[in-house]
């Protein structure tokens, strides 16, 4: 995106989704004006920060113990530069993943970043959005005439993290120029107000990873709130994204009839009825491997998760470690329920899978 308008984004702190305890820059991302506005606005609010030649020499983070440095890790900002340019893929939703952070603040039990970024749960994020874009047009560009979609949530919740970055809204105005390519994302926050308004041209399709009432409370602490998701798809719908709902991870609870026959009841009556018609449901049970389960129980333990692997069946994984599913009679009986409530609901909306 050109310099000069991102040279007019401020950071509004009543916007943020949270606000950085410690923040480190390395150098060379003060050559970038998303760099130089991050460390402005650092500076101005006092919080404090220090230079690093590269993030995996952060090593000594405050904290006592390791649940504490956990912790603190996960409310750490890394302003960098993103060096591998190669993308890698994300079948089946999209053909490659576009870098754009890492991380995330939030702390749902369940999540996958707790195994893939081990003892580095700081949030990065990369203020080169040029050179990641040029990387994406090779990408879009030796692919041509097919299109070529990108996943901007791989390794991050890049929307909690728009208020301080900017970086998706660039994204999305530069796929709204692409004949070719496509941009998704998915999210469990509600801070798109500042790029309602970006040229999208319908090319960017914005996934809202939703849950019924209970699983949010009890697992999804630091996200935002049950109808907080709700009124930011409405609100994305209205400005003519494309949209979806990703029901992940669905979770086998008391009560949980009522819990997502309210989730699909809730969407139905916020949602304008022009967009039924393209709506696409990705509904994905709960699951967890043997070394997530281990890490989960040090890192939340008091977490209500059930991981009792004597109540689960056994998938076994393409590459490798497999994973604790439920039995085929629950999993059965969430599918079809949750299928029933959506069909009733959005007779046209497509449902990609189950898994
Ligand atoms: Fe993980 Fe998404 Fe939750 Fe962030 S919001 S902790 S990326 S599941």
């Amino acid at each position: 995106m050109s310099t000069a308008l991102l040279d007019r984004v401020k950071i509004d702190r009543t916007t943020l989704s949270f606000v950085p305890e410690l923040v480190y820059f390395e150098p060379s991302s003060l050559d970038y004006p998303k760099g130089q506005r991050i460390f402005e606005w650092v500076k101005k609010e006092g919080i404090p920060y220090r230079m690093t030649t590269s993030h995996n020499r952060i090593t000594n983070l405050p904290g006592d113990s390791e649940l504490e440095k956990y912790k603190i890790a996960k409310r750490t900002l890394v302003v960098g530069i993103r060096k591998t340019l190669k993308f890698d893929t994300s079948k089946p939703s999209a053909e490659y993943a576009i870098p754009i952070a890492t991380g995330c603040m939030a702390h749902c039990h369940y999540c996958y970043l707790q195994t893939t970024l081990g003892a580095k749960p700081y949030i990065r994020v990369y203020v080169n959005i040029d050179d990641i874009l040029d990387a994406a047009q090779g990408y879009i560009d030796e692919r041509q005439p097919e299109i070529t979609r990108f996943e901007a949530a791989c390794t991050s919740d890049p929307v909690g993290l728009e208020p301080i970055s900017g970086s998706l809204r660039e994204l999305i105005e530069f796929f709204g120029k692409q004949e070719h390519g496509r941009l998704r994302f998915v999210t469990k926050f509600h801070h798109v107000d500042s790029f309602l308004d970006a040229q999208h041209n319908g090319h960017t399709r914005i996934r809202f990873s939703v849950n019924d009432k209970y699983v949010i409370k009890h697992f999804e602490p630091a996200t935002s709130k049950f109808e907080q998701r709700i009124e930011a798809a409405s609100k994305a719908a209205r400005a003519g994204y494309p949209i979806g709902f990703i029901i992940a991870p669905i979770i086998w609870h008391e009560g949980w009839e009522n819990g997502y026959e309210e989730l699909i009841s809730s969407l139905a009556e916020a949602l304008p009825h022009d967009v039924t018609k393209d709506l696409t449901f990705e509904l994905i049970q709960h699951r967890f491997t043997k070394t997530a389960k281990a890490v989960i129980e040090k890192r939340y333990p008091r977490t209500k998760l059930e991981m009792d692997i004597e109540k689960r069946k056994y998938k076994w994984g393409r590459w490798g470690q497999g994973k604790y599913v439920y039995p085929d009679e629950q999993a059965n009986a969430l599918r079809m329920f949750i299928s029933e409530r959506i069909f009733e609901h959005f007779p046209e909306a497509k449902i990609e899978y189950f898994t």
